[in-house]
């Protein structure tokens, strides 16, 4: 169970703001996606939330929870503004997103401002996910433009789904890195490295455990 052990040295809420991915392995883009977001947004602690049960993967070409979220706390270990959070894959079944904000908006973690971290492509199918409205109500989102995402399309498909959600979804570009978890997976497949792409530890992690050395 995840808790906030360090005090905030501003008086009120702490600004949190939470990054859900499968982090299979989590890379650079996450982390320089993470870091930006707490600086521009003020975020007191970014907190990577790696899924349990991947509800849009399958299952069988996802590494195991503990492998994922091993790496993403080794990956993390450097920034004091950053944590990993074991509630989704401590969880027996799929966890929605609502699930996870509440769990951080609510109860023994109330008094926290909750920004959900997400790719401004995902943000477009928000009025699809569970309880969506009270996701609204409970966090602020944000939308990452991906390398080679237009933010145009973000604002047309806003404007004409939900306009009145348009203060709760924040943009924020990231330089360009174009890398991903397939690109990391396909790369040690084929035995090329994957130096700098991730932080060492966990690339000597996935060296040490074998993992992705065949193609998935
Ligand atoms: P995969 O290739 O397996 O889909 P991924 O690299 O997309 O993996 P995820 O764990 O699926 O990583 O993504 C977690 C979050 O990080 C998502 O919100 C995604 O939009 C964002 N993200 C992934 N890669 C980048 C990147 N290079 N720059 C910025 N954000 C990214
Ligand atoms: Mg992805």
């Amino acid at each position: 169970m995840f808790f906030f052990n360090a005090q905030s040295n501003k008086t009120g809420s702490l600004n949190v703001g939470l990054m859900g991915g499968t982090f299979d392995p989590i890379h650079m883009g996450h982390l320089v996606t993470a870091e930006e977001a707490r600086q521009q947004f003020n975020l007191d602690y970014v907190v990577f939330v790696p899924t349990g049960i991947p509800p849009h993967k399958d299952e069988k070409t996802v590494s195991f929870p503990e492998h994922r979220y091993l790496m993403t706390s080794l990956a993390v270990m450097s920034n004091p503004s950053f944590f990993v959070s074991r509630f989704e894959i401590d969880h027996a079944a799929p966890t929605y997103t609502i699930d996870t904000v509440r769990h951080f908006a609510c109860g023994k973690e109330s008094g926290l401002e909750v920004f959900f971290i997400t790719g401004a492509d995902a943000i477009l199918e928000i009025f699809t996910w569970k309880d969506y409205e009270e996701l609204l109500r409970l966090c602020t989102f944000i939308a990452v433009s991906r390398p080679g995402y237009s933010l145009d399309r973000f604002y047309e498909s806003l404007d004409r789904s939900c306009p009145e959600m348009k203060h709760k979804v924040h943009l924020l570009e990231i330089p360009a890195l174009a890398v991903s978890s397939t690109f990391i997976r396909e790369r040690v497949a084929l035995s090329k490295t994957i130096k700098y792409l991730t932080p060492e530890p966990v690339e000597q992690y996935i060296k040490k455990h074998g993992l992705y050395r065949v193609s998935l």
